[in-house]
């Protein structure tokens, strides 16, 4: 008789991978499915081949701070070859030690694509085309997500999602990137680094529309240093393809909405005669952009079939398929982990998702993925990390929260090594933490603690009594 799993996982990125390693480690018996790459989305096109190419450009951008400090580098240049080597090298590493766990904890590991035929039944399809129905007590829904594209806008050979931007070999002269959210931002970062002309476009009046308005001010100010134009407020409107490279129209997203320009962007003239358009007007304040590609990143989107779904009656939306706190689709035993559940779409929320599902289902202590205190970080330089609530947030919920600031500037590591500009910024409701930014060099490191403090519940006095060794870099998060 065929064998009945206890968990059957679909996708092996960070949610689905940490679910069936825990639930393995915990005895039950686990298999996995995944269509494309182990690891997912993180390790081939997301967290890992980013963050490789930005340790890159960030060595090769520091190297000319060094004289102030009195390192003189002779004629610094870079090889985009060896950096994209790096990467692929780094990439590989990551998904030999996703498939390393899964096989040590016992998973069984099974390449192709999954489909879900009842809440007991998987049909799998090896790359092969052989096809075999799976069983398992339990299924966890791990597809994760996709970027999504304004309507009208596909993917071409200059027109790029971020996973078309890292498969690029060369480096382009000049890149237009509409979107400035993470994803956006830290292009920018990459390549205005390496010499690539960056124009930047917005929609709303902040980069980072999420984040603190003045840690979105911040890294306004370091991006624009690095020569890139960013220009907030500005809708795309059309985009196309002209053969050597693209061009764009951008036009102010809402009318009397003041364009905020760092400067005017590479290729931008002022509209003229013969400019497309299809109704031949233009409003005020239209920008015509070109440059050799352009990345849109405006947004990820759920990855599944909503016919598949809507066949087993599983709810979901736009934003995702719908679980409670537990991880739970509304269909006994089937469950759903990651960026495929929307809301912050984050490799380690997937995974402590993954990780308490799996504690949940094979009967161990509960572990709770509280919103509150997942950290988000934003990898550019310098850095914008935060968990919990901005001084915005508070404020649209009504909350009257006691602001505590402290500056980069005042933190003697910080000048010794000359990080640039910083803050943090702590926010108390009551004396209760609620929420904390950090913005500048190594923010990604340092939330880590006030993410800790704030899943803790800690108070002012408490974290008044915490004891920072000096000097350090973390002394600035000391109350
Ligand atoms: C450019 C970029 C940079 C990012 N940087 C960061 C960062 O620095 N930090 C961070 O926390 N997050 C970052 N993210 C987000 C992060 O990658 C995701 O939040 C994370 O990968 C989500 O994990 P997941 O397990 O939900 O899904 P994914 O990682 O998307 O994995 C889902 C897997 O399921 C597989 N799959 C889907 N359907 C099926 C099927 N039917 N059968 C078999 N397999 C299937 C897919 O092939 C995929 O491998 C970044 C994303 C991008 C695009």
């Amino acid at each position: 008789m065929a064998k009945t799993y206890d968990i059957l996982v679909i996708g092996a990125g960070p949610g689905g991978h940490a679910a069936a390693v825990h639930a393995a480690q915990a005895g039950a018996q686990v298999a996995i499915i995944e269509k494309n790459g182990w690891g997912g989305t993180c390790t081939h096109r997301g967290c890992i081949p980013t963050k490789a190419l930005l340790a890159c450009s960030r060595r090769y951008a520091e190297l000319k701070k060094l004289g102030r400090m009195g390192v003189r580098v002779a004629d610094p240049s870079f090889d985009y070859a060896a950096m994209k080597r790096h990467q692929e090298q780094i990439v590989k590493i990551s998904a030999m030690g996703v498939q390393k766990s899964l096989k040590e904890s016992g998973v069984e590991m099974k390449s192709g694509e999954g489909r879900i035929l009842s809440p007991s039944e998987v049909e799998w399809t090896a790359p092969d085309g052989r096809r075999e129905r799976l069983s398992a007590r339990n299924l966890v829904i791990a597809g994760g997500s996709e970027p999504a594209l304004p309507p009208g806008v596909h993917p071409s050979e200059r027109i790029l999602t971020s996973d078309g931007l890292l498969s690029l070999r060369t480096l382009p002269e000049s890149l237009l990137i509409v979107g400035g959210s993470v994803i956006g931002v830290e292009f920018a970062t990459l390549f205005a680094e390496l010499g690539v002309r960056v124009t930047l476009i917005e929609m709303v009046g902040q980069i980072l529309p999420d984040e603190e308005g003045e840690a979105a001010a911040l890294l306004t100010q370091e991006l624009k240093k690095l020569g890139v134009a960013v220009h907030t407020g500005m809708r795309m409107e059309t985009i196309r393809e002209t053969g050597s490279g693209v061009q764009l129209l951008a036009v102010p997203d809402a009318p009397g909405v003041e364009t905020r320009q760092a400067q005017d962007p590479p290729g931008a003239h002022p509209p003229g005669k013969g400019d497309e358009n299809p109704h031949g007007i233009r409003p005020a304040g239209t920008l015509d952009l070109s440059a050799d590609y352009a990345l849109i990143c405006t947004g990820r989107k759920p990855r599944f079939s909503a016919e598949e779904l809507n066949a087993l009656g599983i709810h979901h939306n736009r934003r995702g398929v719908t679980v409670d706190e537990r991880q739970m689709t509304n269909v006994s035993g089937i469950f759903a982990v990651g960026d495929v559940t929307g809301g912050m779409m984050l490799a380690h929320r997937a995974m402590q998702q993954g990780k308490g599902l799996a504690a949940r289902l094979c009967g161990g202590r509960e572990i709770r993925c509280p919103e509150e205190a997942v950290p988000s970080v934003v990898y550019t330089h310098p850095q914008i990390a935060r968990v919990g609530l901005t001084e915005e947030d508070a404020l649209r919920r009504g909350i009257a929260v006691e602001v505590h600031r402290a500056d980069f500037a005042a933190n003697l590591t910080a000048r010794t090594s000359l990080l640039g500009p910083g803050f943090v910024k702590l926010l108390f409701d009551r004396d209760r933490l609620v929420g904390a930014t950090i913005a500048g060099d190594q923010a990604g490191e340092l939330i880590a603690s006030l993410s800790l403090a704030m899943a803790a519940g800690l108070d002012r006095r408490q974290l008044e009594e915490w004891i920072i060794p000096h000097p350090t870099l973390s002394e600035v998060l000391g109350l």
